[in-house]
């Protein structure tokens, strides 16, 4: 099944089987996204990109109709949908399709600066991890690596019990990356690994509600610069004393 046949067989179509990037299903309200596996980034694909409209050469037809489909999802309610689309440029290195999943996904558009992604719907599994801390080794500044991370911090189900529980927002400093960021900074946070005293080299069964705390990257990296780590408590009275003086 070629690409044009996959689009109708979903009841969608487009101004041209050529130019078009985007689809539309007028009945069912659907716009249907091909998403780049090059822009691709974990569960978050740009899909769209002011930028593309210089880059794209004899593309613009293409462009307009994917800019207004844009608007059909953001203002008129239309639902995002996408399928995986395999990137292989030609010599000229302009997009070239080397193949596609025959798979639908529905998905949340987000804009940040001139580009819309589309991600996945809140799925706590999801929280995000930053690079730095997953990689403690990235994380040394000179000679000293300055944050250890252990396995609970990394560990996928307790993280999402944790933040189930806690939410997302800084436990020592009341930072809430969904309102200082908006959609990209949602489902984000640091995880901390509260060792419990007396558990300290023995196996214990982790509790990801006393024993995970959420914490922001800044938070996070200033707790672990003691060793053994400040409690939250200490980071945050540290804090508050600064700013009494
Ligand atoms: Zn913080
Ligand atoms: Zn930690």
């Amino acid at each position: 099944m070629n690409r044009r046949d996959f689009i109708e067989s979903q009841g969608a179509t487009c101004k041209n089987w050529q130019w078009s990037w985007s689809f539309i299903n007028e009945a069912k309200r659907i716009i249907i996204f091909g998403a780049w596996d090059r822009d691709t980034v974990g569960k978050r694909t740009r899909i769209f990109s002011e930028d593309w409209k210089e880059n794209q050469r004899g593309m613009r037809a293409g462009f307009v109709q994917s800019r207004e489909h844009i608007r059909l999802i953001e203002e008129d309610g239309f639902q995002l949908m996408t399928f995986p689309m395999h990137r292989k440029d030609d010599k000229e290195g302009r997009a070239k399709i080397g193949g596609f999943t025959q798979k639908l996904t529905k998905r949340k558009l987000s804009k940040v600066g001139g580009d819309w992604f589309a991600s996945d719907y809140d799925d706590v599994s999801s929280v995000t991890l930053a690079e730095e801390i997953s990689s403690p080794e990235k994380y040394s500044e000179g000679t000293r690596v300055s944050v250890t991370i252990n396995a609970y911090e990394r560990n996928p189900k307790a993280r999402a019990a944790c933040v189930a529980h806690h939410g997302y927002i800084c436990a020592v400093c009341g930072f809430d990356f969904a309102n200082v960021y908006g959609d990209i900074g949602e489902n984000f946070t640091h995880v901390h690994h509260v060792v419990p005293i007396g558990k300290i080299g023995k196996e214990y069964e982790i509790d990801p509600i006393k024993d995970l705390i959420p914490v922001c990257p800044n938070c996070h990296a200033m707790i672990h610069r003691a060793e053994p780590p400040l409690t939250v408590e200490q980071l945050r009275r540290h804090i508050s004393d600064l700013k009494k003086s």
